[in-house]
């Protein structure tokens, strides 16, 4: 899954297949729906922190 640099991370939407880059908040973790900017199609975006602090982002259909 593609890690988080700063604040944007660069995702493949599971609709249209689009690279989209993705900005997540700095205090942002955990769960949330995001439209892809391209198709605007909802997303699962799922953060996730591992114990160096390194951030992770996972994309789903949130259908
Ligand atoms: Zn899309």
């Amino acid at each position: 899954m593609p890690k988080l640099h700063e604040d944007t991370a660069k995702v493949r939407c599971p609709y249209c297949r689009e690279r989209v880059e993705l900005f997540v908040d700095p205090d942002t973790s955990g769960a949330f729906v995001e439209d892809c900017a391209v198709c605007c199609r909802p997303w699962a975006v799922h953060v996730s922190v591992d114990e160096d602090g390194q951030r992770s982002i996972e994309i789903a259909p949130a259908q």
